[in-house]
């Protein structure tokens, strides 16, 4: 499993990560973006927010995925944030 941090590029409410496991993270991926994903991100879509793959963590499952996710703040664990580059961010091309 790997355990992976999507950034949005603006912020839904006050949600500007997501944080889930997944086998296969780009078939996860283009799940989300189909809509068939998580529920925010489908939301993410709805509005118009972009988002990608922040960061990944191999060989890590859903103990990991809770532990980030009851950890409130998940920019502490993302470079997009950590770089202060949020604004000028782009998704790569898949
Ligand atoms: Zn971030």
């Amino acid at each position: 499993m790997t355990v992976y941090l999507i950034h949005f590029q603006t912020n839904l409410k006050h949600a500007r990560h997501y944080v889930g496991f997944a086998e296969q993270v780009t078939r996860r991926l283009a799940h989300h973006k189909d809509g068939t994903g998580a529920r925010i991100l489908a939301a993410c879509n709805a509005l118009g927010i972009e988002y990608d793959i922040a960061r990944t963590w191999d060989g890590e499952g859903r103990g990991f995925e809770r532990k980030l996710k009851n950890c409130k703040n998940a920019a502490r664990y993302c470079p997009v944030c950590k770089q202060g580059h949020a604004r000028e961010y782009k998704p790569k091309e898949r």
